[in-house]
């Protein structure tokens, strides 16, 4: 098997890229000639696992099948994980699959490529802690989904227990951290509603950062509106607090313990240790690192997103955002694209920063738009902040549907949530 070009990874970066280098192609060329493999055989977008975790969100529902999603692109869809690759011969593995008792579902398969794309995404950072296989993720939706059901099981058994509390503690103050504990505090108020008084139980969420303040990559004043919010709706902030054990009950941290029945674990990002099998450069969190033409250390080999260290001003790197997946696939659709027609683009990827927002609840977002009118930066919180949250997920769809199928959706979910609610319970 051999395409020109191969995107492995179909997230936030790696889906956009083949569904614009397909559409670009056409029916016919597109299929023979760009190939998308992920593990998965649905794609979530990542940004709302954490609306997942807390059951807000349902991810049958959320969910677009990639075989679907490459039909209508015209890209082909390789459902596998990548196990090797080879930069020397231009050629990777994808591992046999197995079904969920084991068995084989399809025998490991290699292909050669013209170009590959690596956007395989990165996960949190353990720093090895001790105890820390205890506590839960959020870096694939069978995470998200795991953790939904212990938390439905914990609501549960919280509402029957002599204390009628349960203590969540989530460890690392990024976006990931604030958006879950807030969105817990939704699932919470929407769960007791339907319960009798006598069953009602205390929810006490706690966001525990090592760093100064929680936010430590945005600006200072969401990092102040976001606690303040949060500690408005009785999360425990605590900041310089190094957490040095997960222990069976609570988390031991240099600023002392804290009750924790369930752990989060969202700290930190590192990308998979397989990385750095793959004869290429990589960094001590084992992200691909990349040039500013998102060109790594092998010729013919890209990486963008999560998974790539690109260089950006001040020394600094690209920040692991979706924002910046999404300008990288659109940088390399234009250079790819030019490459599969014989021509050369020699351009280096800018990223621009527009700015960040933070979800902290339903109807309620925090942060700043960058650049905008006359070059100048706007603050932005409430009900606005949140609708311009929800407009990078409805950008993603656009990407990946066009604009008739992404308005169909936003009013199919919205009417959803209407008739049942907005906490999934099964
Ligand atoms: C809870 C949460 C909230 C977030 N909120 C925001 C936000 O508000 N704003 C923002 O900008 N960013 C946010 N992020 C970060 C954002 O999700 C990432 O920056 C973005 O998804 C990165 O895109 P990516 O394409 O690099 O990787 P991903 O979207 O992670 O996609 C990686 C893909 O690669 C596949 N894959 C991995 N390994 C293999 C393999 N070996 N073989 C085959 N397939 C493989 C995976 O299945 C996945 O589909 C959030 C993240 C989380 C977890």
């Amino acid at each position: 098997m051999h395409y020109d070009v191969v995107v492995v990874g179909g997230g936030a970066g790696g889906l956009e890229l083949a569904a614009r280098l397909g559409r670009a192609l056409g029916p016919r060329r597109g299929r023979e000639r760009v190939a998308l493999i992920d593990r998965a055989v649905i794609h979530i977008w990542k940004p709302t696992l954490h609306e997942i975790a807390a059951g807000t969100l349902d991810a049958h529902q959320e969910g677009l099948s990639y075989p679907v999603l490459a039909r209508r692109n015209h890209f082909s869809f390789l459902m596998g994980e990548m196990t090797r690759m080879d930069p020397a011969t231009k050629s990777l593995t994808l591992g046999e699959l197995l079904d969920s008792h084991g068995r084989p579902i399809s025998p490991e398969r290699t292909l050669s490529f013209g170009v590959c794309v690596l956007a395989v995404g990165s996960g949190s950072n353990s720093f090895n802690t001790p105890g820390v296989e205890r506590a839960y993720v959020l870096e694939r939706t069978e995470d998200a989904e795991l953790f939904h059901k212990v938390l439905l099981a914990a609501f549960t058994r919280a509402s029957f227990s002599s204390g009628r509390a349960l203590s969540v503690a989530i460890v690392g103050g990024g976006a990931t951290g604030v958006e879950l504990a807030a969105e817990l505090l939704e699932a919470h108020s929407e769960y007791q509603e339907g319960f009798v008084a006598e069953q009602r139980f205390r929810l006490d969420v706690a966001v525990v950062e090592a760093a100064p303040r929680i936010l430590g990559g945005l600006p200072e004043k969401i990092s102040r509106q976001a606690t303040t919010a949060l500690e408005r709706k009785g999360v425990r902030v605590l900041t310089d607090a190094m957490v040095t054990r997960v222990a069976e009950d609570r988390l031991e941290t240099s600023a002392g313990d804290i009750p924790a029945e369930l752990v989060v674990w969202a700290a930190g990002v590192k990308a998979a240790s397989s990385n750095a099998g793959l004869g290429l450069e990589i960094s001590r969190s084992n992200q691909i690192v990349v040039d500013d033409r998102l060109r790594a250390s092998a010729p013919d080999i890209y990486a963008l997103g999560d998974c790539a260290q690109c260089p950006w001003e001040e020394g600094r790197s690209i920040p692991a955002r979706a924002q910046a997946a999404h300008q990288q696939a659109s940088y390399l659709a234009g250079v790819l694209l030019a490459k599969l027609r014989e021509r050369e683009v020699d351009k280096p990827f800018v990223y621009r920063d527009f700015g960040s927002l933070v979800s902290l609840g339903e109807g309620r977002g925090v942060g700043t738009l960058m650049g905008g009118l006359g070059g100048r930066n706007f603050f932005v919180e409430g009900l606005v902040a949140k609708w311009m949250y929800m407009s990078l997920h409805l950008m993603h769809h656009h990407a990946i549907l066009g604009s008739v199928r992404t308005a169909l959706l936003a009013v199919a979910r919205l009417l959803q949530k209407r008739v049942s609610g907005r906490l999934k319970l099964h």
